[in-house]
């Protein structure tokens, strides 16, 4: 048997530690304003039938063609890991009967699958947060999704650091007679398409506006814009969407350009970008895709959503360094037990902290050890407090403050009053 260590998959990424306190607040972060608005979560499996993405996706998009992981399954099912959440939701609120005569405004996360190349803030498993909403079809609520993103960035303190890009792609008939225009434009030009590009053109040529080739950013520039060419309908979707934004003081940029990799969005489409992570700058992204349900076999129902890149919004934290401290999960207090005979004491004293201040973070000594290495831990702990509990302690029913992180004398507390005199030290976090 061979005795080589066997290693993650290239692109897929553990979670260590000292990173999921950063993760934990910023999910908590998520969770708490999703149900502020009144958003319900939805989970659904990782893994789905092929079909499903194929359908909804579209079959000329980047994660369709090259980005997917399937195989077949042991009955020669073709099953695919998820590249994205949309499609299963959508899936599943429709097996479930949840867009029956119904509004639902949802919200998952978890893990995503695409083979691509692995570079910084992108990865073969990556983790999205998605919002989507059901049955409502007009502005107001493509500017909820915005605001309540808008106000995520506020309370992370990324605000200042992301900016709105916004577009329509209208209907799908304007989207129609606009695609004819750009082909012809896009014939005229034809000597300065990269190679991509010229495969678009028959089956995706809107995917071509989004190309990132420096060499074609001025004829791309000098392209027909699908933002002149909406209907009517959606012109003023669009227009009321904006009215929105301003009354709310929320800035935009049009950009005529976005147009989103996946086939299934129509009107509103917007990105929240960045330019502190390099070229993998888009920490969110979304838009509305009335079309997609019927798409999957159910009735019409306008639906308009957004996902975020989780791993890119943690490093966007990170760079900018505006991580706050108590999202670093820290410890309150060690509580030590200098030699084996407190080992059970301790353990007690302990629960009863615990039981007693329910906010307290304690981490108790195990493992015995010599006092100095205990010491050592307490101190490695990161906790504010080490609380000390040994011979002389127990006699006289006592324990010992010390003050790991502050110049100050310790203190030896009565047992009986531990739990108002550790509330106050706590509270008082001006140290
Ligand atoms: P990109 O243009 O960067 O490839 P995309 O259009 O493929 O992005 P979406 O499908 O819209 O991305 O996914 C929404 C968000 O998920 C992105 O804005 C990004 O933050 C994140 N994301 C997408 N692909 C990856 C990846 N491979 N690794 C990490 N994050 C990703
Ligand atoms: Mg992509």
């Amino acid at each position: 048997m061979s005795t080589k260590k066997i290693q993650a998959i290239r692109g897929m990424n553990d979670l260590l530690p000292e990173q999921s306190t950063l993760w934990q607040y910023f999910e908590g972060q998520v969770r708490t304003l999703m149900q502020r608005y009144g958003y319900d979560e939805i989970r659904t499996p990782i893994v789905e039938q092929t079909a499903l993405f194929k359908r909804s996706i579209g079959e000329v998009t980047d994660i369709v063609e090259k980005e997917m992981y399937t195989f077949e399954d042991r009955n020669g099912d073709s099953l695919t890991l998820r590249p994205e959440g949309t499609a299963s939701c959508v899936r599943a609120a429709m097996e479930h009967g949840l867009l029956h005569n119904q509004t639902q405004r949802l919200w998952y996360q978890g893990p995503m699958f695409r083979h691509e190349r692995p570079q910084k803030g992108r990865y073969r498993q990556f983790h999205q947060i998605g919002v989507e909403t059901f049955g409502l079809e007009g502005p107001d609520i493509d500017a909820e999704l915005i605001l309540l993103s808008a106000r995520l960035w506020k309370q992370l303190g990324l605000f200042e650091h992301v900016t709105l890009e916004l577009n329509s792609l209208g209907s799908s008939e304007a989207r129609a007679a606009y695609r004819e225009r750009l082909v012809a434009y896009f014939d005229q030009h034809f000597d300065q398409l990269d190679e991509d590009s010229r495969r678009r053109l028959s089956s995706n040529p809107l995917r071509i506006l989004d190309a990132k080739n420096p060499a074609m950013a001025e004829m791309l520039a000098g392209a027909p814009k699908l933002i002149d060419h909406l209907d009517s309908e959606s012109r003023e979707h669009f227009a009321a969407l904006t009215a929105m934004l301003n009354a709310a003081g929320i800035d935009y940029v049009l950009n005529p350009r976005l147009v989103r990799g996946l086939d299934y969005y129509g009107r509103t489409v917007f990105e929240w970008t960045t330019t502190a992570l390099g070229s993998q700058g888009t920490v969110c992204a979304g838009g509305r895709y009335d079309g997609l349900v019927e798409q999957l076999g159910g009735k019409p129902t306008p639906a308009v959503g957004f996902a975020m890149g989780i791993e890119r919004l943690i490093l966007l934290l990170e760079t900018l360094d505006v991580v706050p401290d108590d999202a670093r999960g820290e410890l309150d207090l060690y509580l030590l037990p200098i030699d084996d005979t407190a080992t059970q004491p301790a353990l007690l004293l302990g629960e009863r902290l615990r039981g007693e201040l329910p906010e307290l973070a304690l981490q108790l000594h195990c493992g015995g050890g010599s006092f100095k290495s205990r010491i050592k831990k307490a101190d490695k702990s990161g906790a504010r407090l080490a609380l000390l509990l040994g011979e002389d302690e127990l006699a006289k029913g006592t324990a010992t403050v010390k003050f790991l992180r502050e110049d100050r004398d310790q203190l030896t507390l009565a047992q009986d009053d531990l739990t108002t005199t550790l509330s106050a030290l706590l509270a008082d976090t001006s140290a």
